[in-house]
């Protein structure tokens, strides 16, 4: 295990950027980080905000590891990123699905508020289409249906062909109850879960609970890649990795993640950053041809000052870190 660098070293020394969506996202119009060097590169801090320090102190785990932790062990060196369709009308999947160069696996959103399940099933209908019958596509619900309503939808949903239903229901006793009824009337889709895992034990319950057939991990919220790895071995599940809507230096530690995992079979959430109008580093982590390659973004100096928020933002962010950092120290000495 690498230290913990020194607090008011790295304090005085990062930045805080604060970067522009293209479109609203999470209910944010600009994602706020804090990023900071070391030894082996940067690291990022960006727990979404109302997240508390003991949460927050695990994103840093994350940042420092990917600044001072040596490069971990790549058993790939090509990971394969999935497109993304919002809850969009069908006639216009085509044209969002043909801004993801080489994607071959698309990730269709469902169970929008204000729209019916008719909207899903021509949504994931089109991506079909679009995608052609050796594409893959799986749903994403973000916890949207009750048991009964995921049952009805996948019902539905899986003549198109799913690869499998991210967090088709809220909490991880309903993704097991979905789970055994789905067998019960002999509709067969894999069950993932998103929201679900959000803190170490989390998988280990999901596992536990026969709630899903696979985990969707994301490095900055598990503690950084090692802490991921572990977490994705003890829960003896598949995981796919997916962004925590990071900048290039936090999709950056989500590749290494995804390089390192022993086995991956399907295509990894980290194609986001094409929701900032803008990033860290020229060019940003955006997937080529479909696929991201494991790097260490360098951003500049001149490029973080431009991306600076307010006096007042930075502070802010400032305090935050200082208190995960006691948060983290606290931690580590209750071990
Ligand atoms: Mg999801």
């Amino acid at each position: 295990m690498h230290t913990i660098p020194d607090r008011d070293e790295v304090l005085a020394s990062c930045h805080v950027v604060s970067i522009p969506m293209r479109v609203r996202f999470r209910g944010i119009e600009h994602r706020e980080a804090v990023l900071f060097e070391g030894p082996s590169g940067w690291g990022e801090f960006a727990p979404f905000l109302e997240y508390g320090d003991a949460e927050s102190a695990r994103w840093l785990a994350a940042g420092i590891e990917s600044a001072y932790a040596a490069e971990p062990a790549r058993v790939r060196d090509v990971v394969s990123v999935n497109a993304t369709v919002p809850a969009v009308a069908a006639e216009s999947v085509g044209a969002v699905l043909a801004r993801f160069d080489g994607c071959t696996t698309a990730k269709v959103k469902v169970a929008e508020r204000g729209q019916a399940l008719a909207d899903d099933v021509d949504r994931v209908a089109a991506a079909r289409e679009a995608m052609g019958p050796h594409g893959r596509i799986r749903i994403d619900a973000n916890g949207g249906w009750d048991v009964e309503t995921a049952a009805g939808a996948l019902g539905k949903l899986t003549a198109y062909g799913l690869e499998y239903a991210e967090q088709p229901c809220a909490t991880v006793e309903e993704l097991a109850e979905l789970r055994a009824c789905l067998a019960r009337r002999g509709i067969d889709v894999l069950i993932a879960a998103d929201e679900s895992i959000r803190r170490a034990g989390d998988p280990l319950r999901v596992s536990a609970l026969e709630a899903a057939d696979l985990i969707v991990v994301k490095a900055a919220p598990l503690g950084g890649v090692a802490a991921a790895l572990e977490i994705v071995e003890a829960s003896g599940l598949p995981a796919v990795v997916s962004s925590a809507l990071d900048t290039s230096v936090g999709i950056a530690a989500g590749v290494r993640l995804a390089a390192t995992l022993p086995t991956l079979d399907h295509a990894c959430g980290l194609g986001t950053v094409g929701l900032f109008a803008d990033d860290v580093v020229d060019p940003p982590m955006a997937p080529v041809a479909g696929v991201l390659r494991p790097a260490r973004p360098d951003p500049s100096v001149r490029r973080l000052a431009a991306l600076a928020p307010s006096p007042g933002r930075q502070a802010w962010w400032r305090d935050r870190l200082g208190r995960a950092f006691d948060q983290l120290v606290a931690d580590g000495a209750g071990r």
